[in-house]
């Protein structure tokens, strides 16, 4: 079936999201998104932007109202992660870049929905968060970046293996409630800033942060056991890693490292995310290579002096 062209057309900026194009193009038309999607015959419900909300469309009828190819169309929409491990595209507009959403008011980028777009593609502007954080030091966020780039490598290469293990390192950073969602995708600048440092970590020494975060805190131990039923093996290492720290380090870890429920949105800097840091300035004094013992004591030590706190 085909239908008459729409009489206004903008044409879609680089990387556009195909939603956020319908949305401008319902406004060129005076209509309401809604109204338009019934036009195309895009149905009733939200506006499509994931390749498989494009799944039942009447392709004639909706590339002759817009004048644009299948092709053309679907490269606006974004991947179906539903079978990855970590969930790298968020489905709302989490950030955004000031710099374009000026010139084009309620424009949204493809690009900006993936966890590891840090800057505009168009325009090279640090993307802004919806939930800035108040501040976030250069460290954490230069970590934060190479994680960024791990985990794009990661799934550029498709290593399912790589993914899982970083989806293991964001679930033992989110039982400690610091990070609380841990999510790479958070729209929380600061949680997302954690996780992406945490995927960082996790690349070089998969578990050294981890243990150095479980010391004494058995019931995290068993909350993983519980989430991973099929990890076992992974957290019993962890478990014996934090053990042998408690072991050199006895009786200081309660009183210096509180896991209690803290409250969403208190700026109380975090002590996993000081624990990450200290595991990898050990790493890079050490080499990836080094004894783990001695890691692990060398970044006990570092997390002990830095006050355990990030300042
Ligand atoms: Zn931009």
């Amino acid at each position: 079936m085909t239908v008459r062209p729409l009489p206004f057309r903008p044409p879609p900026a680089r990387d556009e999201l195909l939603s956020s194009w319908i949305g401008r193009l319902a406004k060129a038309n005076h209509c309401s998104a809604e109204e338009l999607c019934g036009y195309l015959g895009l149905g009733q419900g939200r506006v499509p932007e994931h390749i498989n909300d494009l799944g039942q469309v009447d392709w004639t009828r909706l590339c002759s109202a817009v004048q644009r190819t299948r092709d053309e169309i679907a490269a606006m929409s974004l991947p179906d992660t539903v079978h990855h491990a970590v969930r790298y595209v968020s489905r709302h507009d989490f950030q955004h870049c000031p710099g374009c959403t000026e010139q084009t008011p309620d424009l949204a980028l493809r690009h900006w929905r993936f966890a590891w777009s840090l800057t505009c593609e168009t325009c090279g502007q640090s993307l802004a968060a919806k939930y800035p954080a108040g501040a976030v030091s250069e460290r954490l966020l230069a970590r934060a970046a190479r994680g960024a780039q791990a985990l794009e490598t990661a799934v550029v290469n498709n290593n399912l293996r790589r993914l899982r293990r970083m989806e293991l390192t964001l679930h033992v950073v989110s039982m400690l409630d610091v990070g609380r969602s841990a999510s790479v995708i958070s729209a929380n600048e600061r949680e997302r800033s954690i996780a992406l440092a945490a995927v960082d970590v996790g690349k070089t020494r998969p578990l050294l942060g981890a243990a150095i975060i479980l010391r004494a805190n058995d019931r995290t131990v068993r909350g993983l056991r519980r989430a991973f039923p099929k990890h076992g093996r992974v957290i019993e290492r962890i478990r014996a890693m934090s053990h042998a720290l408690d072991r050199r380090l006895p009786g200081r870890w309660e009183t210096e490292h509180p896991t209690g429920q803290k409250t969403y949105g208190t700026s109380r800097p975090s002590a996993s995310e000081s624990a990450l840091q200290a595991a990898r300035q050990a790493i890079s004094e050490l080499g990836t290579e080094a004894d783990r013992q001695v890691l692990l004591a060398r970044a006990d030590a570092i997390w002990k002096r830095s006050g355990g706190i990030e300042s």
